[in-house]
């Protein structure tokens, strides 16, 4: 099936615009979680808030599963009430097979930077996002950068390497503090919600992040230089990679891991 591209266009257009005229008046007011309508901003807090609760163990499964499907659902709403926004499940189903809608998320580097050969890093079973104690799963795809002496310098470029945003998105939560010696696995992490997949794009391991939450973003934006920072990424055994992770928002608010390799394979590359 064909994507009428014109319309993803107006579409992503049209909300980009949309966003950033609302979150610059979000942004200079102080938000009020008792507001029966919050601002996208107060959105980006909850999830900030909720996420680094998971992390550190101070919120319950079963508590943290219902905040995270009263901030989706909330999100979803915002998004949907906007005319330009609503589309059928097929125009989603089109736009999530089109690579055309996605950049490959690191500047420079191809599909042959994806680890292993045919994707198979991906190991999507038995993840919890909500119980920080359960492991064994790795529900994302590792991608490499050339970097043999681990100094988080491009070898082939002399220059640290961009994480590029893999889709138009609401930037809504970052790390930007983690320290060596840190048992968190993520280091500094990145989430973007893309409203029009209705799912949560979340990249770890990074250096510098270099965008804000509540800052929209394009697809094939700049987010991050790649890093080595996170528990297991930070050992000499890592080699440096990016940690690319997506989750869908499930009907009833809740995310499903999906493999992105296929997106990966037909996704725009960016020139070094
Ligand atoms: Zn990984």
């Amino acid at each position: 099936m064909k994507i009428d591209l014109t319309w993803f266009m107006r579409v992503a257009g049209i909300i980009g615009a949309l966003f950033i005229g609302g979150l610059t008046v979000a942004s200079s007011q102080v938000v009020s979680s008792n507001d029966a309508s919050p601002t996208l901003y107060a959105y980006c807090q909850q999830f900030q808030i909720l996420y680094i609760r998971i992390r550190e163990q101070t919120i319950t499964p079963d508590s943290a599963r219902l905040q995270f499907s009263h901030i989706m659902h909330g999100l979803q709403d915002r998004f949907h009430s906007q005319e330009s926004y609503r589309q059928d499940s097929l125009q989603q189903d089109s736009l999530r097979r089109t690579g055309l809608y996605f950049s490959f998320p690191i500047r420079g580097y191809t599909t042959s930077a994806i680890g292993g050969t045919h994707g198979e890093g991906y190991r999507g079973r038995g993840f919890d996002l909500f119980d920080y104690n359960v492991r064994g799963s790795h529900p994302a795809q590792d991608i490499f950068i050339a970097d043999r002496n681990q100094n988080i310098i491009d070898d082939a470029t002399g220059k640290p390497a961009d994480i590029l945003s893999m889709s138009n998105g609401l930037v809504l939560a970052i790390e930007t503090d983690w320290k060596p010696g840190s048992e968190y696995r993520g280091g500094n992490w990145i989430w973007v919600y893309d409203p029009i997949l209705n799912g949560l794009f979340y990249y770890a391991h990074n250096n510098e992040v270099t965008v804000r939450p509540g800052q929209w973003v394009a697809s094939g934006q700049k987010l991050a230089e790649m890093g080595r920072t996170g528990f297991n990424a930070y050992k000499t055994r890592s080699p440096t990679h990016l940690h690319l992770m997506y989750l869908q928002i499930q009907p009833n608010g809740l995310p499903a891991p999906l493999n992105t390799y296929q997106w990966l394979l037909a996704a725009k590359l960016t020139k070094k």
